[in-house]
């Protein structure tokens, strides 16, 4: 049976998050956001106004859902500060990919990691497909759930945007009221 795509299509950043924290994909879609107090979100969107300025074909959105940093011949490159989250950074890029694939556009990546002036090339395969497949079922699933998954403490929390959310003060969360 096909893959229903229209039905689980999402945002790139959703993808993003669902490999970073669950947790942190529901409070994203949830509508509630703390990034205007992190400086490693400042640093990211002052980065995507600045660095390859001259470049054509940057911030190309489609259907109003994805945002490709650059589409440059056969590659779509996204630009990261850094290459800690590179999973992450890696499935959303896949993630673009197979949307294009699904739209009949065949493309490769290439990720550009500012502060280590490194670059990843990936490409598509079928497995990434079903791995994609997968992660937008689950994520629509968990988006989909009255309470956030419960907090997993990890390396990365102390960077996340949602960190004194989960960790320093007592909110209850509480969507109907
Ligand atoms: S602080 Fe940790 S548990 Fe909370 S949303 Fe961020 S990554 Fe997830």
């Amino acid at each position: 049976m096909s893959f229903d795509f229209e039905n689980y299509k999402t945002q790139g950043v959703k993808v993003n998050y669902y490999y970073v924290c669950q947790r942190k994909l529901w409070l994203f879609s949830k509508g509630i956001t703390m990034e205007h107090l992190s400086d490693r979100v400042l640093s990211g969107k002052v980065l995507h106004e600045t660095a390859y300025s001259r470049q054509k074909n940057r911030e190309i959105e489609i259907d109003d859902i994805v945002k490709l940093d650059i589409i440059d011949g056969e590659f779509v490159r996204e630009i990261k500060l850094s290459s800690k989250m590179s999973n992450s950074h890696r499935m959303q890029l896949l993630y673009y990919l197979y949307y294009l694939h699904m739209r009949g556009i065949e493309k490769k990546g290439i990720i550009n990691y500012v502060k280590e002036k490194k670059q990843e090339f990936i490409e598509l395969s079928d497995t990434d497909k079903i791995e994609i497949e997968k992660a937008l079922v689950e994520i629509k699933t968990i988006c989909n759930m009255e309470k956030p998954p419960s907090i997993e403490k990890k390396a990365t929390c102390k960077k996340c945007s949602y960190y004194e959310f989960c960790f320093v003060q007592e909110v209850e969360i509480d969507l109907d009221g």
